[in-house]
């Protein structure tokens, strides 16, 4: 379906889970006591199959699995595969730290995953650590060994923080070299934790691998979506950028989200949402749900004012902005 301006709105994100495994410091806080939803207040994979029916009905066709850490689910593997039946559902993708991965990619693979994204802030083992909390830098690359294997795509995701990665980023735009693999860097947003740190941008990155490795070429041809490309000689991957601050791309935005507790949220930044696990547990019908989730859509917010509004805890309209962590709507 098409929003108010006209976006055609295809993609779902949906946080299977609020817990993780890591403590990325951008992303989770560090505290001993932190506090994730008790289980009856995540979303059943009956609801969540339920709601994934309705969404591809009114016109989504790409589902993204992400969390918290999505491989912490039980029985994430069979939920894959249900909502892989449902008609209309082209595409089912995936976003991991990939501790968990070398063992599960292959239920993943077979229940219709058609791609991983694999998000990795560091190259060397010592600095992954200090980024992500805990040392599982081995499991992680054995995940990603294993995901190799398997004809989908694999990208790596990693999130540019001046004080915490600048000197990785080279080494990991290394992993595009010999492999047919993606590295994406994603600009900081300032969402949680992630507001203590600075971005680094897509054009002083860019500059320092042409610098490195010679002249990139653009590719024209965009994927599903708001990444841009470049090819590097040499390397048999490529390097994207995915740049929310610099090189804004809401006019282009395709997604919504459902949070791990049942909330859709048209848009990353505004608390502005549905609570759709409320209305499903109320008894609420189809075409409730249906009208409910179509308005949300159609009202979806024409942009971000990440730059504009970091200060400040409410938009221009009075909407609200979101104060939930990124872990707990799923990036
Ligand atoms: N645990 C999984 C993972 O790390 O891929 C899925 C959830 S995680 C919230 C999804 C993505 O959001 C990760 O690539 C993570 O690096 C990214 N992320 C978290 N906080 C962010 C922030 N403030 N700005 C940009 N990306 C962020
Ligand atoms: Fe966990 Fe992913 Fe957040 Fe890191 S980025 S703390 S792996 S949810």
């Amino acid at each position: 379906m098409q929003d108010q301006y006209g976006r055609v709105i295809d993609y779902l994100r949906i946080s299977v889970t609020d817990q993780c495994n890591l403590r990325c410091v951008y992303c989770m806080p560090r505290e001993e006591n932190l506090r994730f939803l008790p289980k009856d207040e995540l979303l059943t994979d009956e609801e969540i199959v339920r709601l994934c029916r309705i969404f591809a009905d009114i016109g989504i066709s790409r589902i993204k699995f992400t969390g918290g850490e999505p491989l912490l689910r039980k029985g994430l593997a069979d939920l894959v595969f249900r909502i892989g039946q449902i008609p209309g559902v082209k595409e089912m993708t995936l976003t991991t730290n990939g501790v968990l991965l070398k063992d599960q990619i292959g239920a993943l693979y077979q229940s219709g995953i058609s791609s991983v994204n694999i998000s990795l802030d560091a190259a060397q083992k010592e600095h992954f650590s200090s980024i992500a909390g805990i040392d599982y830098f081995e499991q992680v690359m054995e995940g990603f060994e294993e995901a190799k294997k398997y004809p989908m795509t694999v990208k790596i995701n990693c999130v540019l923080a001046r004080e915490l990665n600048e000197g990785q980023w080279l080494s990991l735009a290394e992993y595009a070299k010999d492999a047919k693999v993606d590295v994406r860097f994603i600009e900081m947003m300032p969402i949680g934790t992630g507001k203590q740190y600075t971005s680094g941008g897509q054009d002083e990155l860019l500059a320092r691998i042409k610098e490195r490795y010679g002249d990139v070429e653009e590719q024209k041809e965009k994927g599903n979506g708001p990444a841009i490309y470049y090819k590097v000689q040499g390397f048999l991957g490529r390097i994207g950028f995915i740049s929310a601050m610099s090189h804004k791309f809401c006019s282009q935005c395709n997604r919504i989200r459902l949070t791990a507790d049942g909330v859709l949220k048209p848009c990353l930044q505004y608390e502005s949402h549905v609570e759709l696990k409320r209305m499903l547990r109320q008894g609420r019908t189809e075409h409730e749900l249906t009208e409910l989730i179509v308005k949300s859509i159609f009202q979806k917010p024409k942009e971000h004012k990440f730059q504009e509004q970091q200060e400040k805890r409410c938009d221009l309209t009075g909407n609200m902005l979101e104060k939930k962590k990124m872990s707990e709507i799923g990036g």
